[in-house]
Parts: structure tokens; C-alpha cells; sequence
């Protein structure tokens, strides 16, 4: 009892003093690069960027959080900073950028780590992981719990700095033109579905299909996928698939709250000054936060205009289906983490911090929304 008294008040005193030194709260203290005088110089070095995305041109949320991003950055820095967006395939395919700016050929790129598993399967783990954590939960373990070193550390190998910089909030299931009743109806599917849940749906027997925003509604169109997973109602409505595909599947199981992301080039972004660097960081929060406001705050108003006025079927995945899909997502993740190092690695990370989350959620979050 007294120790746990003299714990209290030294925590408040502490706290009182701003400070927090000394407790399990200093891991979420942002670190901040300096201090050897230097941030006192301010220098006066204007710089013209280039922002390539995997997005079209202005898309709703993603596009705009982009074009958002680059207003931000050049008001903070009294336009010091100035950022030019190019959606996917005004300058570069849109799965390109990575290597562009990893190259230098942009300074700065937008998009989801879980694109680029085919430069490092690694990167899938920081975009979302198959009934993984949900999107405070991610936040919570990128910069709180060491998922954001993890993954700086990642794209070191590939001259890239990433930053948080959107999320989705859990996601539908996809759109299908055929019901799905049970797990072998996914036999022979060809879906889009980028990142592990594309493994887990091989599993499944289906065929995983990675395009971008821009190519999906073609190819569902033209039969060159028979079904498609986006994100969720309002980004879906945008994008028309309710035109082309009957049934609309929830719960988004494969994605459960993905992060998208901003990276610059490496040697781009360590030679700015401290404080540009900041600026740049504080931006992606703001971009981080925008992004999944602005999906939450209209999801459910297109969800209602896709079911009464455009008769969309909603539909549920069985328990059945996402308990096979669950068992699916173990063995898929076992079998990653035993070929890759980095995966391995960058997973044992994920899993403690959502053990651990996940124990606290069952006394707060879950209760509550089952009140709900
Ligand atoms: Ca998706």
C-alpha cells in the first residue's frame, strides 16, 4: 500500500513538473532531433518538392489529404516548403512511387507500406495485418509501442523515411457478383486484394490481385477479376462498384484499420533542420487524424444511399467463413515469419503490443460497444 502511495505521488509530481521521466510513459515521448544550437539557425533555403502518389489525381480522402498535406507543410513553413502533388500516373505509374523517391526522381511519396511487399514482404505489417489491431490500436503501436522505429528502420534499407499518414478504420469485405456462403466459394475467385489478406485469400483457394485505386473499376468491368475489396462505403460509392457488382460483404476481416502512409527520401529529409523536420512530421499526424475523421464521418451516409437508393445487398461473411479465414491468417503468418527475417521480426513486435492492447480493450472497448 505505501509503496503504491509513494508511486502515485511521485507520478503526480512528476506530472505536476511536466516532466514524466522515469516512467513506462517516457516510450511515448516524441523524440526530437537536436540539440546542439543548431535548431536556432534558421536558414532561408527554399525548397521546390515533388509528391507522388498511388492515388488518382484529387481522390476523395486520400488525394485530398495529400493536397492537404503539402498546404499545410507550405503554410508552417511560410513557404520555405513548397510541394507539388502528382496523382498516380500524371508523372509515374502509380505503383511506382516507391522507387522514385526511394531513387530521388520525388522527394516525397503517398501511399500504403503493403504495396511494396514485393520489395520486402516486411512492409505489409505496418499497413494492417488480417483480424489484427484496428486503427487506434495501430496508431497506439507506431508511436507508441515501437512500430514506427520498426518501420524507419525497414525503409533505411531503401533510402526512404516513413511516416503515419491516413487511416482507413476497419474496411469492408469487398464487393462480389456472386453470393459467398461458405469457404469454397472463394475457390477459383480472382480478387483484388492487396497485403496478407491477398495470402490469406490464396489460401482460400482464390487468386490475390494487386491494382491500384485507378485500374479496379476496369477490371471488374471487364471480368479481369471477378470480385474487389477498397475500403469502405463512402470511398466505395465514389468509386462505383455498385454499378458493376451485386453483393456488398462486410466485415472488412483482411484490413481491420490500414495505415497509409508518406515517405521521403532519405538523404532528402536527414539534411533538413530540425525544425522543417518537425513540420513535416506534425503535418502526417494531422494527416494521420483527417483522414480517418473524414472515412468515419461519412461511411455510414453512403452505406445508407448504396442499400436504398442503388438496392446494393448487404451482406455478412458466415462465422463459419471468417473462422476458416482466421485459421487461414495463422498459418499464412507463420509461414512469413518463417521465411523473413525482417517479418519476423517486425511481427513479434505487432503481436506482444496487440496481446497487450487487446487485454485492455476487452475491459473497455468491447464491453462498451456491446452496450451499444
Ligand atoms: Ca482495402
Amino acid at each position: 500500500m505505501k509503496e503504491k502511495s509513494i508511486n502515485r505521488k511521485s507520478f503526480i509530481k512528476k506530472t505536476t513538473l511536466g516532466a514524466l521521466v522515469g516512467t513506462s510513459l517516457l516510450s511515448c515521448k516524441p523524440k526530437s532531433e537536436k540539440s546542439d544550437g543548431s535548431a536556432a539557425i534558421i536558414s532561408q533555403k527554399k525548397y521546390k518538392w515533388k509528391m507522388v502518389t498511388t492515388w488518382p489525381p484529387n481522390f476523395p480522402v486520400l488525394g485530398e489529404a495529400c493536397n492537404y498535406f503539402a498546404q499545410w507543410v507550405e503554410e508552417m513553413t511560410g513557404g520555405q516548403i513548397s510541394i507539388k502533388v502528382y496523382g498516380g500516373g500524371e508523372l509515374i505509374p502509380a505503383l511506382e512511387c516507391f522507387d522514385a523517391v526511394s531513387g530521388g526522381a520525388a522527394e516525397i511519396g503517398s501511399g500504403a507500406s503493403y504495396y511494396w511487399a514485393g520489395r520486402s514482404p516486411a512492409t505489409q505489417f505496418f499497413t494492417t495485418v488480417p483480424f489484427g489491431m484496428n486503427a487506434q490500436q495501430m496508431n497506439s503501436w507506431l508511436y507508441c509501442g515501437g512500430g514506427q522505429e520498426l518501420w524507419k528502420d525497414l525503409y533505411a534499407n531503401y533510402n526512404l523515411v516513413p511516416f503515419p499518414a491516413g487511416n482507413t478504420g476497419v474496411q469492408m469485405a469487398g464487393w462480389f457478383n456472386r453470393e459467398i456462403n461458405n469457404i469454397e466459394d472463394f475457390k477459383g475467385l480472382k480478387m483484388r486484394m492487396p497485403g496478407l489478406g491477398g495470402k490469406v485469400l490464396e489460401r482460400a483457394g482464390g487468386s490475390a490481385v494487386l491494382s491500384a485505386g485507378s485500374e479496379i473499376y476496369t477490371n471488374l468491368e471487364r471480368g479481369v477479376i471477378d470480385a474487389t475489396e477498397w475500403i469502405g462505403p463512402y470511398h466505395d460509392y465514389n468509386m462505383g462498384f455498385h454499378k458493376i457488382a451485386k453483393y456488398y460483404y462486410a466485415p472488412g476481416w483482411h484490413e481491420t484499420g490500414s495505415t497509409l502512409e508518406v515517405f521521403f527520401n532519405k538523404p532528402v529529409f536527414d539534411n533538413l533542420e530540425p525544425r522543417l523536420k518537425t513540420i513535416l512530421e506534425t503535418a502526417a499526424y494531422r494527416m494521420n487524424a483527417w483522414t480517418l475523421a473524414e472515412f468515419e464521418a461519412k461511411n455510414n451516409e453512403y452505406l445508407q444511399r448504396l442499400i436504398t437508393e442503388e438496392n446494393v445487398e448487404l451482406r455478412q461473411f458466415s462465422k463459419d467463413i471468417l473462422s476458416k479465414l482466421k485459421e487461414y491468417t495463422s498459418e499464412m503468418l507463420a509461414d512469413i515469419t518463417a521465411k523473413d527475417e525482417d517479418s519476423a521480426k517486425i511481427f513479434k513486435s505487432y503481436d506482444a503490443f496487440r496481446k497487450n492492447i487487446k487485454q485492455w480493450s476487452s475491459h473497455s472497448e468491447k464491453p462498451y460497444h456491446n452496450l451499444l
